[in-house]
């Protein structure tokens, strides 16, 4: 019988989470963590295993959430996969420029002394996941199962699968991702923008190795990152404009490693595809409303930013510790897990720090973008200054690393 089939097995849930990818399988495995077997916790996806998908893509990861990945105890199954950062390179040059300098460069290690950032790829980080939550007997997984809408009142709320069944639980989470079918039915709106950019992504091999260094090219269509992956690999992630991308997108293997060829420069040698190619259109938005009664916004159902920063899953772990915390506070003196206060303690944490994150790389992605000279020359100032200046490499090593600020306690490496 199809997982989506199985019965029940309970009639009510404390949580129900509508999406089982990234955000919504560590909120769960993370709650069943801090509230044990008993807090019945409902995970809902369209997608039978979100495990199974085909992915090229891989992940720049802060540490605040391999602390995360550690304290539900799957990051020791993906450390292996994982390539850590140990410097960063950025350019900022015309695509015709022959030489690329190195306008910017860093260490990417933390005052503890550990990586800022790990290149995680996607395959292993969601099995590892998904094997998790299975093991987990608080959770019980609906998928493929649709969750298109739902009813609150005093006493919970109750969730529509678009197979008619229902089920009640005392908070409903939408991680349902950027389309959020529940933030619809809750009716929260959205600001953003499309930024008439694609992101591309692709793995390729070379000849040379990287020695763990990370590199941003900003060309004048948008940044072309080269992320270092275990062995000789990297995993390309090409921010362009949109209707170069569908003309790249659109050529051969041989014409499309030309294009690659010409972003990559020479440093690591001769270069190869090594994955499929692909794209995603890219634009911000961020929902007015992170909660309403028994109902939150988590991962990019709430907010979606620039991808130049390699963000976004971070910011949806940061969601995840803070969701876990101010539920578990809260279940732990005997409310249930909707309580309005903690929601409103969740939203306060919480979206003041995606607002600010998504108009940070929104303005960074412009100023990068703009070729004209005098932009130029200040972009070069500002880089040098940042290059001269060992506290603000900190203060930025800090930011990659997500440890600036006020962490909920998974984000510290401490339990809940
Ligand atoms: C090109 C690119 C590069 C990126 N690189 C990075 C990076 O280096 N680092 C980083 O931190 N972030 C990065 N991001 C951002 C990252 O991909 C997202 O922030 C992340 O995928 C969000 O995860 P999520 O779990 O919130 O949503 P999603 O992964 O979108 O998952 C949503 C889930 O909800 C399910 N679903 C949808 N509707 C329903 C429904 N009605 N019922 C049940 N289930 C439903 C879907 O099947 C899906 O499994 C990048 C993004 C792009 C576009």
């Amino acid at each position: 019988m199809p997982a989506g089939e199985m019965p029940l097995k309970a009639a009510r849930f404390d949580v129900a989470i509508s999406g089982a990818s990234f955000a919504g399988l560590a909120l769960a495995c993370a709650l069943s963590d801090a509230l044990g077997a008993d807090f019945k916790i409902a995970l809902i996806d369209r997608v039978a295993d979100v495990a199974a998908r085909p992915h090229a893509r891989a992940f720049a990861l802060s540490a605040a959430s391999i602390h995360l990945l550690d304290a539900i105890g799957v990051w020791q199954v993906i450390a292996e996969h994982a390539q850590p950062v140990t410097g960063i390179d950025i350019t900022d040059t015309s695509l015709e420029a022959g030489v690329r300098p190195v306008l910017l460069s860093y260490d990417n290690s933390t005052e503890a002394g550990e990586p800022a950032t790990y290149i995680v790829p996607v395959g292993p980080l969601t099995a590892a996941l998904r094997a998790k939550a299975d093991s987990l007997p608080s959770i019980t997984l609906l998928a493929p199962a649709d969750a298109v809408g739902f009813t609150t009142d005093e006493a919970g709320v109750r969730i529509r699968l678009a197979d008619g069944r229902d089920i009640e639980a005392s908070l409903i989470v939408a991680a349902d991702g950027r389309r959020s079918p529940l933030r619809e039915a809750a009716g929260i709106k959205v600001i953003g923008w499309s930024y008439a950019q694609t992101g591309i992504v692709t793995t390729v091999r070379h000849d040379r190795p990287h020695d763990g260094r990370a590199v941003q090219h900003f060309l004048p269509n948008g940044p072309f990152a080269i992320l270092p992956l275990t062995g000789n690999r990297a995993c390309i992630t090409w921010t362009e404009d949109a209707r170069e991308a569908t003309r790249i997108l659109a050529l051969d293997d041989a014409g499309y490693l030309a294009e690659v060829e010409k972003r990559f420069g020479g440093k690591l040698g001769t270069i190869a595809l090594d994955g499929p190619r692909q794209s995603w259109p890219l634009e911000l938005h961020l929902a007015r409303r992170y909660v309403a009664p028994r109902f939150a916004l988590l991962g990019d159902a709430a907010h979606g930013v620039h991808p130049l920063a390699g963000q976004g899953l971070n910011l949806a772990f940061r969601d995840v510790a803070a969701l876990v915390e101010v539920v578990a506070e809260n279940v732990r003196i005997g409310f249930d897990a909707g309580d309005a206060q903690a929601l409103i303690r969740y939203e306060r944490w919480r979206r003041f720090d995606s607002a600010i994150s998504a108009a940070t790389f929104d303005g960074i992605n412009r100023l990068f973008a703009a070729d004209a000279t005098p932009l130029r020359s200040i972009r070069e100032i500002g880089l040098g200054l940042v290059d001269r200046t060992p506290a603000l490499k900190r203060f930025f090593v800090g930011e990659a690393a997500g440890l600036n600020g006020n962490l909920p306690r998974l984000l510290r490496g401490e339990a809940v």
